[in-house]
């Protein structure tokens, strides 16, 4: 086997014991295969193993990418959308995990009219309150949660976190349960449901599965290291 498909099969088995754990049931966890820096020969070997749901964190990297890798997988954009890529992003992904700001799903939404779709998105959450982070206070995100989703073009389908680093994933639990909390808080608060929350990452997703993500975004578990880390 391949180091890919080893990764791959290992990722599975702990996804499949998180969910064993946490008595989920897999098909409620999608593996989101964190492509960023990847080449597109990897992504499609990706493919090959049958992975079909890819995430980039920058649009200019994805641009070049994705018309180089096979036509029927999927895009979700994982990082800091700046407004500038808004008609890229709206080209070319499936669904925005980070919205973090009212005047950029405002931009995102003008984009998305004139590509007439209806894009999904989900609200970055900063639940840790670390100043380094994007992302919408819980307290912002109630308060501008209304206004996002009378965006015509938008449709929130959830909310979408990034843990602080630490070598430790239990640390990880307080803050994804805080994102699951507060999930509800915007459900109530919309009278609809969300039912993406979309967290955990190499270091921590099995935490993450066990505090009910619906969404992992899996890198390093599956491809190595990256050479260079992005920095946004
Ligand atoms: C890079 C990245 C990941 C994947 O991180 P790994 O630790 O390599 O799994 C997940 N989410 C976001 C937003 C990222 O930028």
């Amino acid at each position: 086997m391949s180091d890919l498909a080893e990764n791959l099969a290992s990722v599975r088995q702990r996804i499949a014991a998180a969910c064993d754990r946490a008595a989920r049931d897999p098909a409620g966890v999608q593996l989101l295969a964190v492509s960023k820096k990847v080449s597109p020969d990897t992504v499609e070997a990706a493919a090959q193993l049958g992975l079909r749901l890819f995430g980039e964190n920058r649009v200019q990297e994805a641009k070049a990418k994705i018309p180089l890798c096979p036509g029927h997988l999927r895009w979700h954009f994982i990082g800091h959308l700046q407004s500038n890529k808004c008609r890229d992003a709206a080209a070319l992904f499936e669904m925005i995990h980070a919205l973090d700001s009212l005047p950029l799903a405002e931009e995102l939404n003008a984009r998305c009219d004139q590509a007439a779709r209806t894009l999904p998105v989900l609200l970055e959450i900063n639940v840790s309150g670390e100043s380094s982070k994007h992302g919408f206070s819980p307290e912002t995100a109630l308060r501008d949660l209304a206004a996002i989703n009378a965006l015509p073009h938008l449709a929130i389908h959830g909310l979408m976190t990034m843990a602080p680093w630490s070598p430790i994933a239990e640390k990880a639990r307080p803050h994804f349960r805080k994102l699951r909390e507060l999930r509800t808080r915007c459900e109530d608060a919309l009278g609809a449901p969300l039912p993406e929350l979309s967290m955990g990452m190499s270091g921590d997703f099995e935490v993450a599965i066990e505090e009910g993500a619906t969404l992992i975004r899996i890198g390093t578990a599956l491809f190595g290291e990256r050479k260079t880390e992005a920095t946004d």
